[in-house]
């Protein structure tokens, strides 16, 4: 008895890696739902691009881009760093059924002789004690970045994860007020199986401080569980004491203006640093 093999053929994406790439692909790609990362992509990257193929079902195409953005990052040796994987990117949106993947050069996306236009900052990304106490200018060089590539790409629909919330409201706020024919999608964050948020930052963990880094999702997990705010607070940032992690955040604050609580949806939010690496992640509060 013979057995046929099942075959499964998978379409490669596109790989656009300039602007003139871009141009040809999009002289007939309909619609396009954007997926914007960083690259080096790993589940939670892959949940988002899933969504976007979706969500571009019969009437578009899914495009991905990978840049690494020098503008948002304001320690060099971190953007120096950064994990760069395009041909594992790559096949990842193939698995997924992303159309094209857009990884233009830096040049491309800021060009010698061209000023691209910093928007003005919405309120939400400079909340007091958030991230922009912790990386100034992070969100200009992300507002500027989302709107240039808003502008060559002209998706319409964009989808980002819930992982970094405060850059979601961010982006919402400012494409509701700059580009309000694009909707913004957010996506729940992937974690690994023990609780951590998956992360491109994550391999960089030591091995001791990978498990150190356990602390955060539990910091978030007990928050949930306590009467007031400021008990969460206080909570989360003990629970992180207790394992030996620097915090830099560890608050509560309104779900959408990232002020501190009133009434409505909230969100317990925490920055903390293991060695040289920085992790964020946030959960709604409470959570029972
Ligand atoms: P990055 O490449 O890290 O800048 O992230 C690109 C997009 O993927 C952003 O919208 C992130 O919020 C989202 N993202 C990163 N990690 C996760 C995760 N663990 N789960 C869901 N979305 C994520």
């Amino acid at each position: 008895m013979t057995r046929r093999s099942a075959l499964l053929i998978l379409e490669a994406v596109e790989l656009l890696t300039s602007n003139r790439d871009l141009d040809r692909f999009r002289a007939s790609s309909g619609d396009v739902v954007l997926i914007p990362t960083m690259g080096a992509l790993h589940a939670g990257h892959e949940s988002l691009v899933r969504k976007g193929v979706e969500l571009a079902r019969g009437r578009g195409i899914c495009m991905v881009w990978v840049f690494v953005n020098p503008t948002q990052f304001n320690d060099p040796a971190d953007y120096a760093r950064y994990p760069k994987t395009l041909q594992a990117d790559v096949d990842l949106c193939t698995r997924a059924g992303a159309a094209a993947v857009f990884a233009p050069s830096a040049p491309d996306i800021y060009p010698p002789n061209q000023q691209i236009p910093v928007p003005s900052l919405p309120e939400q990304a400079t909340r007091p004690g958030l991230e922009d106490a912790h990386r100034p200018g992070h969100f200009a060089g992300v507002c500027q970045v989302v709107l240039r590539f808003f502008d060559l790409i002209r998706p319409r629909c964009a989808v980002f994860g819930e992982k970094d919330w405060q850059q979601l409201q961010v982006v919402r706020a400012m494409t509701k007020r700059d580009r309000p024919e694009i909707e913004i999608v957010g996506m729940p964050t992937v974690r690994e199986p023990d609780g951590l948020a998956m992360s491109s930052r994550n391999r960089f963990l030591a091995p001791g401080d990978r498990q150190k880094a356990l602390a955060i999702s539990r910091a978030l997990v007990g928050a949930g569980r306590v009467k007031t705010p400021a008990e969460a607070e206080a909570a989360m940032r003990s629970t992180l004491r207790d394992a030996g992690v620097e915090t830099e955040y560890a608050v509560v604050r309104d779900a959408a203006t990232l002020l501190a609580p009133a009434t409505g949806a909230l969100r317990a939010l925490i920055a903390a640093r293991l060695g040289a690496v920085r992790l964020i992640d946030n959960v709604l509060w409470p959570s029972i």
